[in-house]
């Protein structure tokens, strides 16, 4: 036991193992990427099980996304050399489901609610807007659920929305916000957001739960911490707010999701909610090269309002950063794509190599070249597996099957296949559901009652609900999903329809069921036992889908810079280092560009040894060409840490001149030679007017011939003053 303790310090450095041996009372370890914090959280969770202080399964340790959470479970189970059931280590959401699947019932819901994803949650949108006769083309399902999910973010409710009503969108917000909680609440259905809310509703209006969550968690760990939202917030203070064993961990620097809600208050605040906390400092980076790590340091400084931290490492210097500029994203494609050939040649493994983009739009390009060169990869978030039909179609019989009073899942499924359920007879059934205030399985189980149903339609529904019930009798037994899947695609002839339409889509569609099938059975052989499996596998896929994918070992991964946030690669290409891309375009005002710098840092510090960001001159965006101007967040590298390149079409088409050389010739911003009112004519947009000058040397003009208003480069752009 006594080497298991030693080993499980060994490899920690001083200020680590300070955090890791930390008794109790309330801890905060604020520092740079790749300073361990992560690893540290991974130890002390083994060292409070390894020390007696607490059985694994009073520690409640948040991480930032499942695949974390599942790492974290492994080095656990390494650290303390055995398996380790029933751990809660995992994400909010996760955390707070599984918590809701017991306590779900005072708040009104059975345990068996329904999650809904973020598609089903607009559906349900658009639904409220359109019942309550507002115009979905102004006011949009996807903005008003934005607006909706962001008060209960904040733990705001429909009331309090509707107190502080000043403009008419904010009254529609506020109407359909009160609209669409009675829904879900029907529906017996909760949105992302309200896993968190529910969770801290039932905490804080039932002493007793608090009470019993407060003593069955003895300590809570926190993984960056700095994007938690109030909501996240408040759950932890009332289950850590009586015994104060709290630590969290954080990088100010990190914090990127203030778009959804998140609080970077909540990590610099949390020395004024516990003025006792013990503060570790962690500055010594185990992952980067001193280039990368002075990269990050350089860029970062020119945020005003972040903690200063200097990393270091013992690694190294390392090679210098490259900086590629390219014609266009296609070429950027081809270039990033190529270099990745090269590596795989040299004999790096696929795994080692990831490409970030700013915006999911961006991996498009990049995935075509990849599957032409036949490499393998994956995109980690842009998850489209579990938006496929036959997915969402499979899920929702096994929904309907754990919760009979889902209407969305129950319309989904009635006539898919098609057995003559139609739109008219689905909805009588549903409003006679409504308005007897039953399931509407039970409605469709007896589908005589329900007026107006005609003699078909009875016998459709009895056809149907016969299946189901027998389906449901295997479901409430508890036969393995992976079991039940099989019988719920086989037995209501879903399988055959597919195999009746005998084409190519349909045998694709075949296959990925035969995949979620795989899936389930996986499912089934690392479940809890003892675990209501059906509801736990399906909260597992609403999570899972939401976020991450399914690791594979081999693949090249894509995915966006805030997805990479908390992991590591040891090749990384960054790609669109443009203005109005990376920092995006919507972000160009002061508070919104710091953000996007962090990101920016986050992006970099991924990257343990070798890391290359890409920018194209040209790039198409919605479907309209603009040209780029390299982002200002490369400017902010010093030079001597990159090997620049760039080809100068302009006055040498193909020649590749030194970037140092292209920068003193360019014209300073004040030296652009336009004038706002000034009339110009562009080679490809026809005539326009100027109608701004912006830094950098940037030109706006807005064209005649379709009135749209472009940003261009001064220097590049072929234009001429008329
Ligand atoms: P981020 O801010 O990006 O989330 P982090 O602070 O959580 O980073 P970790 O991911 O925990 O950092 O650690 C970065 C890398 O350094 C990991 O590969 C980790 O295993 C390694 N590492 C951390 N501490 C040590 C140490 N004392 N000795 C050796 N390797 C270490
Ligand atoms: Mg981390």
């Amino acid at each position: 036991a006594a080497d298991r303790l030693e080993e499980l310090l060994a490899g920690l450095n001083e200020p680590q193992r300070d955090a890791v041996t930390h008794g109790d009372g309330p801890l905060l370890i604020l520092a740079g990427a790749g300073s361990g914090k992560t690893r540290v959280l991974t130890h002390r969770l083994a060292w409070l099980v390894h020390s007696g202080r607490a059985s694994h399964q009073e520690v409640l340790a948040i991480t930032f996304t499942n695949k974390a959470a599942q790492e974290m479970r492994n080095r656990v189970e390494l650290l303390l050399g055995r398996r380790t059931r029933g751990m809660w280590v995992m994400t909010f959401h996760a955390a707070c489901a599984r918590m809701l699947r017991a306590e779900a019932p005072r708040l009104g819901y059975t345990r068996q609610f329904t999650i809904y994803d973020q598609a089903d949650a607009r559906r349900l949108t658009k639904r409220c807007l359109e019942e309550l006769n507002v115009d979905t083309k102004r006011f949009t399902p996807a903005a008003v659920h934005n607006q909706i999910s962001d008060a209960k973010n904040k733990l705001r409710s429909a009331d309090d929305v509707r107190e502080l009503v000043g403009s008419r969108f904010e009254e529609i917000v506020g109407d359909v916000y009160d609209a669409y909680e009675r829904e879900m609440l029907r529906m017996n259905a909760m949105d992302f957001d309200d896993l968190l809310v529910r969770a801290v509703n039932v905490l804080e209006l039932f002493d007793e739960v608090r009470e019993r969550y407060q003593q069955t968690f003895r300590y809570v760990l926190v993984d960056e911490y700095q994007d938690t939202n109030h909501a996240q917030y408040k759950w932890l203070q009332l289950l850590a707010g009586e015994h104060r064993n709290l630590a969290v961990v954080g990088d100010d620097a990190q914090s990127v999701y203030s778009f959804r809600g998140a609080d970077i208050r909540n990590i610099l605040d949390f020395q004024d909610d516990f003025p006792d906390a013990a503060v570790v400092k962690l500055e010594q980076n185990y992952r980067s090269t001193q280039t990368i790590l002075d990269a990050a340091n350089a860029v970062i400084r020119n945020n005003r309002g972040q903690i200063a931290k200097d990393l270091w490492t013992e690694v190294g210097q390392g090679d210098p950063i490259r900086v590629r500029e390219l014609d266009d994203e296609r070429s950027e494609a081809r270039f990033v794509v190529g270099e990745v050939q090269r590596l795989i040649d040299e004999g790096v493994s696929r795994q080692e190599i990831a490409v970030f983009y700013r915006t999911n739009a961006q991996s498009r390009v990049i995935e075509d070249v990849l599957v032409q060169r036949d490499i393998g990869y994956q995109v980690v978030g842009g998850t489209k597996f579990y938006e496929r039909a036959e997915i969402k179609d499979a899920l929702a019989y096994l929904t309907l099957l754990g919760n009979p009073q889902d209407v969305v899942a129950f319309t989904r499924v009635a006539n898919t296949p098609r057995r003559g359920i139609g739109q008219t007879s689905m909805s009588r059934v549903t409003a006679f559901a409504t308005a007897m205030d039953m399931s509407v399985w039970d409605a469709a189980a007896n589908p005589a009652a329900v007026p107006s149903l005609g003699a078909a339609a009875i016998k459709a529904f009895s056809r149907f609900m016969g299946t189901m019930e027998g389906l449901r009798e295997r479901a409430a037994q508890g036969v393995p999903v992976g079991d039940l899947l099989e019988a719920v695609l086989h037995e209501t002839g879903y399988v055959d329809a597919l195999e009746a339409e005998r084409t190519f889509e349909a045998q694709g569609r075949l296959e990925n069921l035969t995949e979620l099938v795989n899936t389930a059975r996986e499912f089934d052989a690392s479940a809890d036992p003892g675990e209501d499996t059906l509801d736990v596998f399906l909260q597992q896929v609403a999570l899972v889908a939401d976020a991450d994918t399914r690791e594979d070992e081999g693949l090249v991964t894509l995915m966006t810079l805030h997805n990479a946030k908390g992991l590591e690669y040891e090749i990384v290409f960054i790609t669109g280092f443009e203005d109005g891309v990376f920092p995006h375009s919507r972000a160009l005002d002061e508070g919104a560009l710091e953000e996007e710098r962090r990101l920016c840092y986050v992006g970099i510090t991924r990257a343990k040894r070798d890391l290359t960001l890409s920018y194209a001159r040209q790039r198409m965006v919605f479907g309209s060409q603009q040209y780029g101007l390299r982002s200002r967040f490369l400017d902010e590298i010093p030079f001597e840490l990159t090997d620049r390149e760039q080809t100068d079409v302009v006055r040498q088409p193909g020649a590749r001149v030194s970037w140092a050389a292209s920068r003193a010739d360019a014209p300073p911003p004040e030296a652009v030679d336009f004038r706002i009112g000034q009339d110009v004519a562009h080679a490809a947009f026809g005539e326009g007017v100027v109608t701004g000058i912006e830094p950098g040397g940037i030109v706006v003009i807005r064209f005649a011939r379709d009135g749209s208003e472009r940003k261009l480069m001064a220097e590049y752009a072929p234009i001429t003053r008329r």
